[in-house]
């Protein structure tokens, strides 16, 4: 989300990984899970300039929160279709891989999962659920530190993101 790459990337890579464990559910969204972690530690753009309700301060990352206000429903619009597309093409994945619908929707929604803990962490940071899921906040910021590129621009960024996207599916389905 906020740092993060697009949730576009971010399902259709999860969709890939889940689909070595077609019978599994549960390795199936543990290997989502872990893959938007993973991918999150390359180098890539994040969609910050498209988005207006971020607050960031560089030194304390931790206390990154998304506002509500007039720019949130405009966020949430980009972000929910970001969402949404990502999902469309779970269902192309799965057909690309052979596995069903289901698992690739597994993937895809463990593989923007970590971004919705993000945004709970937030929110509800002030209350004692801190205590659960700060250590959780704290390796997903921890992992994109020195990686992100903002001045690659909207362009390179996606379009490395989407090169990205496409180099694991063809992977995953050469390994499988
Ligand atoms: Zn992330």
């Amino acid at each position: 989300m906020a740092h993060c790459m697009t949730l576009t990337t971010h399902a259709v890579v999860g969709a890939a990984v889940a689909s070595f464990f077609p019978e599994q559910p549960y390795l199936a969204f543990a290997a989502g899970f872990m893959s938007h972690l993973a991918i999150d530690a390359l180098p890539h753009y994040d969609y910050g300039e498209f988005l207006h309700s971020f607050e960031k301060d560089p030194h304390h990352r931790l206390q990154t929160d998304m506002r509500f206000g007039k720019h949130f429903l405009h966020d949430l619009r980009l972000i929910g279709a970001d969402a949404l597309l990502g999902f469309l093409l779970a269902f192309v994945v799965a057909r690309i891989l052979g596995i069903s619908y289901e698992y690739a929707l597994i993937g895809a929604g463990a593989g923007v999962y970590p971004d919705l803990i993000q945004f709970v962490y937030y929110k509800l940071r002030k209350t004692w659920l801190e205590v659960g899921l700060a250590p959780l906040q704290r390796f997903h910021v921890w992992i994109q530190d020195g990686v992100e590129r903002p001045e690659w621009g909207w362009r390179k960024g996606f379009g490395l993101q989407a090169l990205l996207a496409v180099g694991i599916l063809i992977a995953v389905l050469l390994v499988r």
